[in-house]
């Protein structure tokens, strides 16, 4: 066991398909979305999920704020008074005062938010559900929660429509700073902000993150923004983590072909450098069919026969640099360079 505020063990999610085609009475195609996925989240970390889309990355963020059910695995939550407990296996009452600690931001904060709701009630709906608390109260943990989103708080009797789409993802921070939350699951939260919105978004996350001590995992497949923001990054490829570092070491030094497929849409700093991008051979693979060995292998410029027979298992091949590739070590592979 260790000490971080999220272990997350062996995470498991299918899903049951009816092909589109299928006779009324075809049997449904298991899809398996996550395939025994493992990490852990320190606290006050910001932990990145990159990866192409249909990779897993948001199923993952769903599974673990229990959005939607893991098939199998464990998620070992850390709480205040440091006991462990499985927040995947909590029900009732322990269950409702654990998900107060865990909130998560979508990426649309258009469809996010409920029209028919003023900003008030949006930002202290889950404040009123949660605690017995005078109207006085409220007012003033909304105003001031609101002030620290970086939202004028003589705007919250407006409705969503009267805002800006960088407004609109700060009344999200603001509704799910309200509960004090440990972690924030942050699900493209930006990607569908303009450029400049999204610096001012991420800078509000960074400065958030320090004033409260709050733990992300961000959920991305803007390299750039993730460049910026992480601590860590984990990259998904149907279904798995193929590879899980510290930022400038993935970005500097990928050990797996796929990260430096991904980087190399990463625009580069450096005029010497190579600017070329690595088009990726293929199709991305369909998840109920996946390919044999390494799920990898249709589309690796460097595969083998190994590959095509045994899949990689994660091994840890540097001090928290973990790769999912036969070949990681012998490699030279090509990253970008981190400031
Ligand atoms: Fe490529 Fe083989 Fe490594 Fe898979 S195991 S990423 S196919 S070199």
């Amino acid at each position: 066991m260790t000490n971080a505020l999220l272990d997350v063990v062996g995470l498991n999610k299918a899903f049951q398909v009816k092909p589109k085609s299928a006779k009324l009475f075809a049997r449904p195609t298991r899809v398996q979305v996550l395939n025994d996925i493992s990490f852990e989240l320190y606290e006050g970390e910001t932990l990145s999920i990159v990866g192409e889309s249909g990779c897993g990355k948001t199923t993952l963020g769903r599974c673990l704020v229990k959005g939607i059910p893991a098939t199998a695995g464990q998620v070992m939550y850390r709480t205040e008074e440091d006991e462990r407990v499985d927040f995947l296996a909590l029900k009732g009452k322990e269950a409702k005062r654990l998900r107060r600690d865990i909130q998560m931001i979508f990426q649309d904060p258009y469809s996010s938010l409920s029209p028919r709701m003023s900003v008030f009630d949006i930002i202290s709906e889950p404040l009123v559900a949660n605690f017995k608390l005078s109207r006085a109260e409220v007012e003033d943990k909304v105003k001031d929660i609101a002030e620290k989103a970086g939202l004028n708080a003589s705007y919250l009797r407006r409705y969503p429509h009267a805002f800006s789409g960088g407004q609109r993802q700060r009344i999200a921070i603001a509704r799910a700073l309200i509960m004090k939350p440990r972690l924030i699951v942050c699900d493209e939260a930006v990607s569908a902000l303009d450029v400049s919105i999204q610096a001012q978004i991420i800078n509000l996350l960074k400065d958030l993150q320090e004033q409260f001590k709050i733990t992300y995992l961000f959920i991305s497949h803007d390299l750039s923004i993730v460049q910026n923001i992480s601590d860590r990054v984990a990259v998904m490829h149907l279904g798995r983590i193929v590879e899980l570092a510290p930022t400038k070491e993935l970005f500097e030094g990928p050990k797996h072909p796929y990260t430096e497929a991904l980087m190399s849409a990463v625009p580069q700093p450096d005029p010497e450098a190579d600017h070329s991008r690595i088009i990726l051979e293929g199709e991305v693979p369909n998840p109920a069919h996946p390919p044999s060995g390494c799920h990898f292998h249709p589309r690796c410029a460097y595969r083998t026969e190994k590959c095509m027979q045994q899949s990689p298992e994660l091994r840890e091949i540097a001090d928290g640099h973990s790769v999912a590739c036969h070949y990681a070590e012998q490699l030279n592979l090509r990253g970008v360079r981190h400031d």
